[in-house]
């Protein structure tokens, strides 16, 4: 089996062999992984487009190279179809991944040595909210904010946005800039209660919807573009375009956000992916795409409850997005994220492990496992279909010192994969 593409790449055989391999892999397993999608052959096509070859350093209109005019009308495509999209001013479709993008947002929007408040990245936020280990960290000053604890009891969840945190947080750091969004966290993100805080000590509102990008666009999630100054993603996750980012703005910061973008920290545009974002932004608009996103959270909620009867424990006892965060703890005490991703491996379900909050592991074990389902509802795969996901997975990890058990859940992911194939129509 090889991918429609492979085709063109006729005196390469290491190169298809390995693609033929990966294709195999990410068609005859489970994908769970919750930033993870099957991006439609029109994406991948664009990406793999002649546009591979032009310079483009600058912005339609004002270009350092000749020869752009077509690539112009491109880029103007995506940014209008994006613009219309979320209903934002202006749009920026040249960051290279959401790294870059928040990288540009606060290289536009701050001095360096600002604060800026933002989610604990052991609580759900992402490597550019400030780690020790990043770039924004050593620019600017991050302060952040946490969950709620823990609370058993179903009326009132914990493990939620801690909304007080946020706004004393605020009140004592007094941030440039105040960012929302998450990469671990599977309840629904408010920007309202943000912008109110935001308000009241006079800061910047960021919202980070990398992972939820496309939920917002098919309208199963609150729409940020209102409430933020500034909205950054991805365009690979939820979204389910090529790999990259984009930044949505308030005109008044169209033209930092976009000297920050370029020249400020790219070069030339990868003006490829900005024309399969164009594509993706076509088919995010499309009435189908809702359908997709809605029943992206409604597999999650299933696969959440199924999972729970298994007897893992949802992190803030639920899920309202496409993901699930598993406290791996209740179900096997001695069962860490680091085993459980290596064993669903091996039968087939690709996962991965996770810090949940006030984890007693390191980031490398971890008590957790992030499970998605953007990815395989794109492949078809309904509720009933990730309860029956669900209980192997607890077959696997139950039965995890037991080759035959694995090579038994193995084959019936296998099962479920070669009727779910996202690419069936290009399989030979
Ligand atoms: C994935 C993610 C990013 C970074 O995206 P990359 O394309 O991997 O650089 C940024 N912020 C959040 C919240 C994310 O989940």
């Amino acid at each position: 089996m090889s991918s429609p593409f492979d085709a063109f790449i006729t005196n390469d055989d290491e190169v298809v062999a390995l693609l033929a391999q990966e294709w195999t892999r990410q068609t005859s397993t489970l994908q769970l992984i919750a930033s993870e999608n099957f991006a439609s052959p029109a994406v991948m096509a664009a990406t793999g487009s002649i546009l591979t070859n032009k310079y483009a350093e600058g912005y339609p209109g004002r270009r350092y190279y000749g020869g752009n005019q077509v690539v112009d009308e491109i880029e103007d495509l995506a940014r209008r179809r994006l613009t219309a999209l979320f209903g934002a001013d202006h749009a920026n479709v040249q960051p290279h991944s959401g790294a870059n993008a928040n990288v540009a947002v606060y290289q536009a929007l701050l001095a360096p040595g600002d604060t800026v408040l933002a989610m604990r990245l052991d609580q759900g936020g992402h490597l550019t909210h400030g780690s020790p280990v990043s770039i924004t960290s050593k620019n600017w000053n991050f302060v952040s904010y946490g969950v709620t604890p823990r609370n058993d009891d179903p009326a009132a969840p914990g493990e939620m946005i801690d909304f007080d945190n946020v706004r004393d947080m605020a009140l004592e750091h007094r941030p440039k800039m105040i960012v929302a969004g998450a990469t671990a966290y599977a309840r629904r993100i408010d920007p309202a209660p943000f912008r109110e805080i935001a308000d009241e000590v006079g800061a910047l509102l960021m919202f980070d919807s990398a992972h939820v990008a496309g939920l917002i666009a098919g309208g199963s999630h609150p729409n940020p573009v209102p409430y933020a100054d500034v909205v950054a993603f991805t365009t690979h996750k939820t979204l389910r375009g090529p790999r990259g980012g984009a930044i949505l703005c308030r005109e008044e910061h169209a033209k930092v956000i976009d000297m920050a973008v370029f020249p400020g920290q790219q070069g030339g545009p990868l003006e490829h992916a900005i024309a399969a974002k164009a594509v993706a932004f076509k088919e995010a608009a499309q009435p189908s795409f809702s359908t997709y996103t809605d029943q992206v959270v409604a597999n999650a909620r299933a696969f959440g409850e199924a999972l729970s009867e298994e007897g893992f424990r949802m992190v803030s006892g639920g899920t309202e997005n496409h993901m699930v965060l598993l406290d791996l703890r209740e179900f096997d005490a001695e069962l860490t994220g680091k085993v459980a991703q290596e064993v669903l491996d091996r039968a087939g379900v690709t996962t991965n492990r996770n810090t949940i909050p006030d984890d007693p592991r390191s980031a490398f074990i971890t008590s957790g496992l992030r499970v998605g389902t953007a990815a395989e509802t794109t492949a078809g795969l309904t509720e009933g279909d990730f309860a029956q996901v669900a209980s192997l997975m607890a077959r696997a990890l139950r039965g995890r010192e037991d080759e035959s058990v694995i090579g038994q859940v193995r084959a019936e992911v296998a099962q479920i994969c070669s009727s779910f194939n996202p690419y069936a129509a290009f399989t030979k």
